[in-house]
Order: C-alpha cells, then sequence, then structure tokens
C-alpha cells in the first residue's frame, strides 16, 4: 500500500476499485446470458469438425466417439446421455453406422433431437448410398445393411453433410441463421477448392463444378470440354491432382471404409482383409486375400488406424505390399484436427506410397 496516498483518496480508490468490480459483476452475468452458447453433440468427430465449420464461435461442438476408434463399435461413456440430453442439435449418420445411438437417445430424454424433431439431423440425408445391397440382411453379420455408411470419405459429400447441418440450425437458432449460411458457404467453397484446385473452380464456377461432381459427371465432362484450346482435366489441382499417383489404381483395403473416396479419386479397392464388413478375417480367409495380392500384384494396403496394425503389417509383409494406415476420422492422429487436415492425411498418405512404389520400378529397370 502506498502511504504517501491521503486518506480521502484510499476512499476514491476504494469507490472506484468497487464501481470496477461491480462492472465487471455485470458484463460477467451479461455475457452469460449472451453467450448461452448452442450445444450440438455429433455422433463421429468428423461430423463434429464439420458443424463446426459452420457454427463457428455460435456454439459448442462434442463428439462421442473417438477419432481413433471403429466407430461401428463404440462403448459410450454414460456421461453422453447427460451431453446429449442438454443438446440443441445432435448429428447422427442417419444409417446403420452408429448401433450404438438409440440407447444413447433413449436415455437423453431429450425431445427437441429425437429422430425427426429440428434438432436431429440425418448427416447421410441427399447423399447417393454407394454399395446398397439387394435384399437387407444381417446374413453373415454384415454391418453395412442399408448401403455403404462412410460417406465422409468424399468431399462432396462433407459439403452435403454441411448443407444438412446448416438447414437444421437455421431452425434451431434462426436469429443466427445469416451466420451460418456466410460460413457454409465458405467451408463449401474451400472444399470446392482444395479437391479441384482454385483455377478450374474459377472457370466452372462451384455451383456447375458441385453438380457435376455430386452426379459423377466431373471426369466425362472434363475429359470432353476445353478451356482456352486446351482440355479441362489440365486444369484439374487440388486434391485431384495430387491424387493422380494412385488414380485408376487397384488397392488392398481392410474394410469397406472407402467407398465414397474411391468413386470421387478413381482408385478400387480390389479386394478387402475382412471377409464382410465387420467380421475379422479368418487364417484361411487372409491367405486367400495374400495370394490374390501376390497374383494381381496389388501393391499398398489401405486401413483405418484402429485396425489391427498387426495383422496389417503381416499382409504387408508377405505380399510386399505398402501399409498405409490413416486416421479415418478428424481427431484420429496428432495434427488432424479439421476435416480439410484429414483429407490431406489420405491423399498424401496414398500418393506418397504409389510414388515410392514408381520410383523402385524406375530404379530396377
Ligand atoms: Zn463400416
Amino acid at each position: 500500500m502506498d502511504n504517501s496516498v491521503k486518506p480521502y483518496e484510499r476512499r476514491v480508490r476504494a469507490i472506484s476499485c468497487a464501481a470496477v468490480s461491480l462492472a465487471l459483476i455485470v458484463a460477467h452475468v451479461g455475457s452469460g446470458l449472451a453467450q448461452q452458447k448452442l450445444k450440438v453433440v455429433t455422433t463421429l468427430p468428423t461430423y463434429a469438425a464439420i458443424a463446426r465449420e459452420i457454427t463457428g464461435d455460435l456454439a459448442e461442438v462434442d463428439a462421442i466417439a473417438r477419432g481413433d476408434e471403429d466407430p461401428h463399435f463404440v462403448n459410450p461413456r454414460p456421461s453422453f446421455a447427460a451431453r446429449v440430453g442438454e443438446a440443441d442439435l445432435f448429428v447422427v449418420t442417419g444409417l446403420d453406422l452408429e448401433l450404438w445411438v438409440p440407447a444413447i437417445l433413449d436415455r437423453a430424454r431429450n425431445r427437441r433431437v429425437i429422430e425427426g424433431a429440428p434438432g436431429h439431423v440425418a448427416a447421410y440425408s441427399g447423399i447417393k448410398l454407394l454399395e446398397v445391397p439387394e435384399n437387407v440382411s444381417r446374413a453373415g453379420g454384415d454391418v453395412h445393411v442399408f448401403g455403404n455408411p462412410h460417406i465422409h470419405t468424399d468431399p462432396i459429400n462433407a459439403i452435403i453433410i454441411a448443407r444438412n447441418v446448416l438447414a437444421h440450425l437455421r431452425q434451431v437458432d434462426p436469429a443466427n441463421a445469416a451466420r451460418y449460411e456466410q460460413n457454409a458457404r465458405s467451408f463449401e467453397d474451400r472444399v470446392l477448392r482444395r479437391l479441384f484446385g482454385d483455377r478450374l473452380v474459377d472457370i466452372l464456377g462451384g455451383d456447375v463444378i458441385f453438380r457435376l461432381a455430386r452426379n459423377y459427371q466431373f471426369w466425362d465432362f472434363a475429359s470432353d470440354q476445353s478451356f482456352e484450346g486446351r482440355p479441362l482435366t489440365e486444369y484439374v489441382g487440388g486434391w485431384l491432382a495430387q491424387g493422380a499417383p494412385f488414380r485408376d489404381r487397384r488397392i488392398a483395403c481392410y474394410h469397406k471404409n472407402w467407398a465414397y473416396f474411391s468413386a470421387r479419386f478413381r482408385v478400387e479397392c480390389a479386394i478387402f482383409i475382412e471377409p464382410q464388413p465387420g467380421i475379422p478375417p479368418s487364417p484361411g480367409h487372409l491367405q486367400a486375400v495374400i495370394d490374390l495380392m501376390r497374383d494381381e500384384s496389388i501393391p499398398v494396403i489401405l486401413a483405418a488406424n484402429y485396425y489391427s496394425r498387426s495383422q496389417v503389417d503381416r499382409v504387408a509383409e508377405r505380399t510386399g505390399a505398402r501399409a498405409v494406415v490413416v486416421p479415418e476420422h478428424v481427431a484420429g492422429a496428432e495434427g488432424v484436427d479439421d476435416y480439410f487436415q484429414l483429407v490431406d492425411a489420405w491423399v498424401s498418405a496414398l500418393a506418397d506410397a504409389f510414388l515410392a512404389l514408381d520410383r523402385r520400378r524406375e530404379h530396377r529397370e
């Protein structure tokens, strides 16, 4: 304490301190009211990452599953029912990927986010499903009976998922609709530019390129059309250009995680380590996979990082193939904190594997 301060000055200081404290308390209470943030809960961390792109700082967004766990077989902690109980928005694939969700929704007792409510987002809505079986059956243990549910592996689907999130945010928080719409437009533009490169998006425009891509007509269109005397394919940039080393190549995959990625990037999973989605391989099946990979010179195995690494490595060892093990979801590995980093991780890991193979072959020739 400064002893040179006269008593009345001390009093003035004390009063002004009290005033400042009161102002702080008022500000705090005020911001508490103003910052009643929207609560968004998603099943998978990739949906959380996409939702965050749309909400910005207007919501608290949490995922139930971790990024490095198998989304089919999540064991949710009881605390998640409480989180879903408070949620304004709940995002789930909407197919049969997260069979662990109905139990959480039952326990959460939150009418605002049950199926059919404005706060319930089915991420798959509007996505052209691949691998839809002719008959719905879990015979043999298949865990994909409505079609392939790993929709987020195609960046075009990420745009559709974002649009679904936006449509429901508009309903549950109309006051902030304009901000959500602006964020969604920005996300779409960034995804298209990362996927196709700036030049092609500038030439065709976002709407046209999205429509072509969504209908899987992009490559036919780009091969037929030219711009300033050069075929449009020569303007392809972004992830698709980066994926050229693995385009039209065949790979082995652990699980049917990659159907949408395959279709977008034109890389075929020619064989699967699992005999059926969700069923671990028997020694006999594993041997059949190894034989086929050798016979057909399939050079790469792609697996999500929650599958048995030792099994993947064993197949790689016995076939001479390269193992590419990647996170399937955001937060599934260090440095994979948003959707762009996730697709970067897939594309660069696969491209690096094929570039290394091609270099080895050149070296031998
Ligand atoms: Zn699956």
